[in-house]
């Protein structure tokens, strides 16, 4: 193999020019990224950034000498793919050949569209809505997802009044389980955050500016600003051609990583990329991790790690979860699956080394 072209210049593209470099391939390396930013760090868009404790030049992924010997073409978008000729059509009009491709292309926030609905995915998102920010009043966070969460919490901070509303009966609920998710969700409560759920929005107004959410019972919730957590869409369609993410990576040399591949942790965009390289260069890949994520609400450091599915016993194992600050264990026949701190961060992590990498038969 000599050339590889990676699409999507974040932490997976990243991840995976460190990779291959470190897997011994001395061979030409390029990088398509369409943000015209060097790769920099998302989680902190949602928490420090927000708050101004951190600036843009602190989100760097990468040193200014870390030299990897990569061609990096940033503001460039891929438009198209050919898998069987690992051909990658750029919006330049160049056509990129290459003799192994990997995906590496995210994923972007699902929208609502109506003046004055900010998301959140891209350093610049997180500029306009540092911006916006700025002056308090009422904000309405539509989602109780990590992400809105996380803006609700550093919303707060800034001295907003915020109500977050979510239209599960309980936040959280796929990645933790309804009852430590309803626990988690108290957060909002402690920080005067109003948690409002089980009610979908079924209307946004206002024409020059936004003016209020309007949910499915009637209650109008008046806002100066509106921000969307609602999900992220993984950035496929540049592969529609190809038959898409699944068809394109069923033809040899072509491989995908990160979050287009579905994951949404910033903890696998960072590792999976060694193991995809592995299978292009054709070397032994290293062993997978168990699943891990955190978030950072209110000031408490949330850790979770596994493979949780329905009907996992749960057993607070250290702590209480009316102080906040625990450890739950998620069990199935006896066996450890999953694990979640509430301001553990030691003992989280001794027990997340006991994790299997592959999920149990549920
Ligand atoms: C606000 C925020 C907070 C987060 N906080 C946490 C957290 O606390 N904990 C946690 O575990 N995870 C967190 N995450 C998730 C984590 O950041 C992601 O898992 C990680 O960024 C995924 O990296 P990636 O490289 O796979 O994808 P992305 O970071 O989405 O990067 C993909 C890149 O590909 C580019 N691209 C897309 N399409 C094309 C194309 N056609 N051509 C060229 N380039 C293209 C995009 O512009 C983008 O730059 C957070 C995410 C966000 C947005």
């Amino acid at each position: 193999m000599e050339k590889v072209a990676i699409v999507g210049a974040s932490l997976a593209g990243l991840a995976a020019v460190r990779a291959l470099r470190r897997q011994s391939f001395t061979g030409e390396i390029v990088v398509v990224g369409a943000e015209r930013h060097r790769p920099y760090d998302r989680p902190p868009l949602s928490k420090d950034f927000l708050t101004g404790a951190v600036t843009a030049a602190d989100l760097a992924l990468s040193p200014d000498d870390e030299d990897l010997g990569a061609d990096w073409r940033l503001g460039v978008t891929a438009t198209g793919f050919d898998p069987h000729n690992r051909a990658v059509h750029l919006d330049s009009g160049e056509v990129l050949r290459a003799d192994g491709v990997v995906i590496a292309t995210g994923a972007r926030a699902r929208p609502i569209d109506h003046i004055g609905v900010h998301t959140l995915r891209t350093l610049d998102d997180a500029i306009v809505l540092r911006d916006a920010l700025k002056q308090s009043g009422r904000l309405v966070v539509i989602g109780a997802g990590f992400i809105g969460a996380e803006v609700a919490s550093s919303a707060r901070k800034l001295g907003w009044d915020v109500t977050v509303v979510e239209s599960l009966p309980t936040p959280l609920s796929g990645s933790l389980g309804t009852e430590m998710g309803e626990v988690v969700a108290r957060l909002h409560g402690d920080h005067g955050v109003r948690l409002l759920t089980g009610l979908p929005v079924s209307g946004l107004t206002g024409t020059d500016q936004i003016e209020a959410v309007e949910l499915a019972d009637g209650t109008r919730l008046p806002a100066d600003l509106v921000v969307a957590g609602i999900g992220a869409i993984p950035n496929v369609e540049w592969l529609a051609g190809a038959g898409g993410l699944a068809a394109a990576t069923s033809v040899p040399g072509v491989v995908a990583t990160g979050d287009v591949t579905g994951s949404q942790h910033w903890t696998f965009a960072l590792e999976n990329p060694a193991a995809v390289v592995a299978t292009l260069l054709g070397t032994e890949p290293p062993a997978a991790k168990a699943p891990y994520f955190w978030s950072d609400q209110y000031g408490v450091m949330i850790q979770f790690a596994g493979h949780r599915a329905p009907g996992d016993t749960v057993r607070i194992v250290e702590g209480d979860p009316e102080q906040r600050s625990f450890l739950a264990v998620y069990e199935r026949d006896g066996q450890p699956s999953a694990v979640l701190g509430l301001d553990q961060p030691k003992l989280f992590t001794r027990w997340r080394r006991q994790l299997r990498s592959a999920p149990q038969e549920a």
